[in-house]
């Protein structure tokens, strides 16, 4: 008896089609100016000036309107006690958390980082400054809301995301749920595009010794 092909199931395929060749010709170009060098440390200032919509710079080259553009992400914080464990947004119960300048969420941070580097801007370090006291306890929300305002403001939206994180414990199975549903609100996007994975370091250098946390996110930007 014939058997039917196998059929993976498990990723919805976005309804959207993937490449749409005539957005790639028709766009204006004038529509993207990437200028790392002149982001100021302001959320603001960082918005306007890494990119110009509307104007018609004469430095932007075919190759910056891609269709696609690819971005990952890393980020590593040590586990103190006495800290929350925020990831995702999502606060956790464990008996350490992150020692960092804002709510040190690594995966928000590399999410970040990932739709920075899709856009080939600089890293977060640098859009918000770890020195200046606008960002001391922020929520990682905000930067996450920043990034995807940039990234819209350049002409691209969120085809897909993949995320991994890198933890000895807690077990981040029952928090899963709650933390993509999250990261996928905070992103604008569909949840079936948003993809979580963890995994412990088999109990080795500081990752394994629940010493620390990390993360690593890698994004695709599609042409709106
Ligand atoms: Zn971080």
């Amino acid at each position: 008896m014939a058997m039917a092909a196998p059929r993976l199931s498990a990723s919805p395929i976005p309804r959207k089609p993937l490449f749409l060749p005539t957005h790639s010709h028709s766009f204006p170009l004038s529509r993207l100016s990437i200028r790392p060098t002149t982001v100021r440390p302001s959320v603001s200032a960082a918005a306007t000036s890494a990119f110009e919509v509307g104007q018609a710079p004469l430095s932007v080259t075919p190759s910056k309107a891609l269709p696609f553009r690819v971005g990952h992400g890393f980020d590593l914080h040590r586990l103190e006690p006495g800290y929350p464990l925020i990831i995702g947004g999502i606060d956790i119960p464990h008996d350490k958390g992150c020692e960092a300048h804002s709510d040190g969420d690594v995966l928000l941070h590399c999410v970040v980082d990932a739709i920075l580097g899709a856009l080939g801007l600089p890293d977060i370090g640098q859009i918000f400054p770890d020195n200046d006291p606008k960002w001391k306890g922020a929520p990682s929300s905000v930067f996450i809301k920043e990034a995807v305002k940039l990234m819209h403001e350049a002409g691209y939206e969120l085809g897909n995301l993949d995320a991994t994180l890198i933890l000895q414990r807690p077990k981040v199975s029952p928090h899963k749920e709650a933390i993509k549903a999250n990261l996928s609100a905070l992103l604008g996007a569909d949840p079936a595009v948003v993809n979580l994975k963890a995994k412990t370091h088999e109990k080795v250098d500081s990752l394994g010794e629940n010493r620390s946390i990390a993360a690593h996110t890698v994004v695709l930007l599609m042409r709106k």
